[in-house]
């Protein structure tokens, strides 16, 4: 699989969200890769799921890939932001439309207070050009801001308009208070959902701090954590790995694929180390893969 290593990717952003590819695309990209699994999961909300579902099903990929209900739900830990994730939820439960009703009105107060700090810094009407790519129902986050700020030539890199204009400390910040990590655990339970905590080595937090957090999630009934995410230097990599072991959590991989040309890619350098136990291997969580047979899974 060249270096698209893993054909089971539990976690990847569309347009519904900040990825740059329509559901559909993400879709037929994924395809092209190899991919067997996919969790659509974007940023607190589930509106790109039925349309990856519905392109997953006509003629040509019948068969070849499988669509796994998803979200990342935006939680605030000690004041820390931290994204967990909820893998083959049911978008329609109560628990969930709740959820993404609440999250959504939580996130356009906050796009509005971000729109107005950049139109200050010279971003004229950004919030109606950011939103003409968009359906009204779409999540705006600050990765939509990042890739505008880029576009326009304002940074030189996506990463670059987060160091000047929207991470913490700079210009565009804004402070957000999203929900408990112990309540979208139970959510994502509500909704029939596995719950995941993302991308544990990226939140600059301490390591007795993560632990701490590791502790707080699997208290919750936090099932797994993700392990393997495409950029990743291997010793984080093998730190997360011993913690999920030591801390008895299942292993998720997924690339957190965003857009064409960054170095996040679908499947890519995502194999879980053998030491961990994939949540797809767990005798309560394998039936809800289908065909898994046909998943590559490069363990080493
Ligand atoms: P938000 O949930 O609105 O705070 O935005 C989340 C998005 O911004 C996610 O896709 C993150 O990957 C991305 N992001 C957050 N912090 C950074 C950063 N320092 N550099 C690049 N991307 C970031
Ligand atoms: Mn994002
Ligand atoms: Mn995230
Ligand atoms: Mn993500």
């Amino acid at each position: 699989m060249n270096k698209n290593d893993c054909s089971i990717d539990l976690h990847c952003h569309t347009n519904a969200s900040d990825g740059a590819l329509s559901p559909e695309q993400i879709v037929e990209r994924a395809v092209r890769f190899g991919i067997t699994h996919l969790a659509i999961s974007d940023h607190d909300t589930t509106s790109g799921i039925l349309r990856a579902q519905n392109r997953a099903l006509l003629d040509d990929f019948k068969g070849q890939i499988e669509i796994i209900p998803s979200i990342e739900i935006s939680t605030t830990f000690t004041g820390h932001q931290i994204h967990i994730v909820g893998l083959f939820i049911n978008p329609l439960s109560q628990a969930m439309t709740d959820l993404v009703a609440a999250q959504f009105e939580k996130r356009k107060e906050r796009a509005s207070r971000i729109a107005l700090k950049l139109e200050k810094l010279g971003f004229d009407n950004i919030a109606e050009e950011i939103a003409k790519d968009h359906s009204p129902d779409d999540v705006i986050t600050r990765g939509n801001f990042a890739r505008y700020i880029f576009e326009k030539g304002a940074a030189s890199s996506f990463d670059e308009a987060f160091n000047k204009y929207l991470k913490r400390g700079k210009p565009a910040y804004v402070n957000s208070q999203w929900i408990g990590v112990d309540d979208a655990v139970k959510i994502i339970h509500m909704a029939g959902g596995i719950a995941v905590l993302a991308h544990p080595g990226r939140y600059q937090i301490t390591n007795a701090k993560l632990r701490e957090l590791i502790c707080f999630f699997k208290d919750a009934g936090g099932e797994a954590m993700e392990i393997c995410s495409c950029q990743q230097k291997p010793a984080e990599r093998d730190f997360l790995a011993n913690l999920a072991v030591q801390y008895g959590m299942l292993g998720s991989a997924g690339s957190d694929f965003h857009l064409e040309g960054a170095y996040r890619e679908l499947g890519y350098n995502i194999a879980l180390p053998m030491k961990v136990t994939p949540i797809w291997e767990d005798p309560r969580f394998a039936k809800f893969f289908n065909n898994l047979d046909r998943a590559v899974t490069g363990r080493k």
